[in-house]
């Protein structure tokens, strides 16, 4: 590609989304810088491993400007107010993320991108989605969090029909040019304000998934937010606004009717039923989220031409990733739920309407969250709670307030112990028939290096209480 020749790319930051593509600029001959904050022996190693190809790297300043920089490739969790960022503006620097630089590379004829955001449910739709696909013989993947990378994806020798997308709020900040086939906005609550300023930024980072779509614009009908985002979204003429609902749908939309999911918005004109595209209890779990989820995928599909039978058959094979509302065992007539994706008070709003009575282990970094509502949601559910992680005392207070009567055992830890101690906490306070629910509502990077390591450190200490009880 002769637009790359020598042309000079800095790359903001090292990791999983900065190294792969150095190495591809590199590869179409750009001179790349890579820049990074931190200075550590990972990054020292990483730096070597790409020098070595002809990268130049700076550790320890990612906030200069290299000075010929035409440029910048950004790793999406570098936040906008950045000096980098101000320098880039200044010089009239463009800054593409990952998914922008993706979307570029991709070559003619490529596989258009059925995109999902939301603040919630967005890795659980995505793989929804891409088994609908497959159901249907189409070649595709489930791109982002999880699976193949978009840049895989758009550079690999694996040819598609059609890619599955999810993008988070971050890489939409960084996609100004990305133009999806269909787009769905899942819902919208407050999350990583830290990161964009405000909510108003944040959902405004979302709509623009919607900005250009040619067939579909996929909204949730009981979150009108979504909705505002579609009308405020300039796309391809002809391109229609679809809905989808818990309850019985209107025209244009998708919705649910005595158990079966079903679609008014794409059956012929003339069609005045509704058509039937597969039963709730076809979903797992069958809880009103995740079918919200199901009836999302349902319609990106749709929108790409995907027959009903289609729908079913992806949606019943499907089944649900690692720490997502996920049952790891039953001890002494306790259930334990690993719900620890749940890293914002939204999606644990979700898993704690679907028990009761409830233990909820809660708690870590909450990125500038309330847990007010949360809390008042829950209240009458709760058993009781144990709290662990950096931010506790904001679900600590929050408790007071709305739930003063709900016992409340604060472990005072950040370390990753904690959490087999939390669990023992659990047991105690548990009683038959109850559900101890590790649905933290917060971020687990003060204590563990992923919500993965939570969630497997919550499942190991569960797995040490029913040895011990057995
Ligand atoms: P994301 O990729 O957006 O983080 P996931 O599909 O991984 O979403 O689900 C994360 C968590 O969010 C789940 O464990 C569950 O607690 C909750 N969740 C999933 N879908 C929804 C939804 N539609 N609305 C609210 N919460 C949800």
């Amino acid at each position: 590609n002769q637009d790359w020749q020598g042309k000079h790319v800095t790359v903001a930051g090292l990791g999983v989304s900065g190294i792969p593509a150095a190495k591809v600029l590199r590869g179409l001959g750009a001179v790349v810088t890579v820049v990074n904050d931190g200075d550590d022996e990972r990054s020292r190693t990483q730096a070597a491993e790409l020098e070595a190809q002809g990268i130049t790297v700076r550790l320890g300043d990612g906030a200069t400007l290299p000075e010929s920089t035409e440029l910048i490739v950004t790793t999406p969790g570098w936040k906008p107010d950045k000096p980098l960022f101000t320098a880039a503006a200044e010089a009239n620097v463009p800054v593409w993320g990952d998914v922008e630089l993706a979307w570029r590379l991709r070559g003619p004829g490529a596989a258009p991108w059925l995109a999902v955001t939301g603040t919630n449910g967005k890795t659980t739709t995505v793989r929804m989605l891409a088994s609908i696909l497959e159901a249907a013989g189409l070649r595709t993947a489930a791109v982002g969090n999880i699976g193949v990378s978009l840049l895989d994806a758009v550079l690999g020798d694996e040819e598609y029909d059609v890619l599955a997308v999810e993008l988070s709020s971050y890489q939409l900040h960084w996609a100004p040019s990305l133009r999806a086939h269909s787009a769905a906005v899942l819902n919208l609550a407050p999350d990583h304000l830290d990161w964009h300023g405000s909510m108003a930024a944040y959902v405004a980072d979302k709509g623009r998934i919607y900005e250009g779509n040619r067939v579909a614009c996929v909204y949730n009908a009981a979150d009108p937010a979504t909705e505002d985002l579609v009308r405020e979204a300039d796309v391809e003429e002809g391109c229609r606004a679809i809905g989808f609902t818990l309850n019985t749908p209107g025209p244009s939309q998708l919705g649910v009717v005595d158990g079966i999911l079903v679609d008014r918005a794409f059956v012929a004109n003339r069609q005045k039923q509704a058509q039937e595209l597969a039963e709730v209890k076809d979903i797992d779990p069958p809880a009103p989220h995740n079918i919200a989820n199901a009836l999302a995928a349902a319609a990106l599909a749709r929108a790409f031409g995907v027959e009903p039978a289609a729908v079913r058959d992806g949606l019943r094979a499907f089944r649900p990733d690692p720490h997502r509302i996920q049952h790891v065992a039953d001890v002494a007539q306790v259930a334990y739920v690993d719900d620890s994706k749940a890293t914002n008070t939204h999606a644990a709003e979700a898993s704690l309407a679907a028990y009761d009575p409830i233990v909820w282990i809660a708690g870590g970094l909450a990125k500038g969250a309330a847990f007010d509502e949360l809390v008042t949601g829950a209240a009458g559910r709760l058993r009781g709670v144990v709290l662990i992680g950096r931010d506790r005392e904001l679900i600590r207070e929050a408790l007071a307030r709305h739930a003063p009567e709900v016992p409340v055992v604060d472990l005072g830890r950040t370390d990753t112990g904690a959490m087999s101690e939390a669990v023992r906490e659990a047991a105690r306070l548990a009683r038959p028939g109850d559900t101890v629910l590790m649905a933290p509502a917060c971020a687990s990077m003060d204590m563990f290096v992923n919500y993965n390591k939570r969630g497997e450190a919550f499942a190991d200490a569960v797995r040490a209480l029913a040895a011990e009880s057995a």
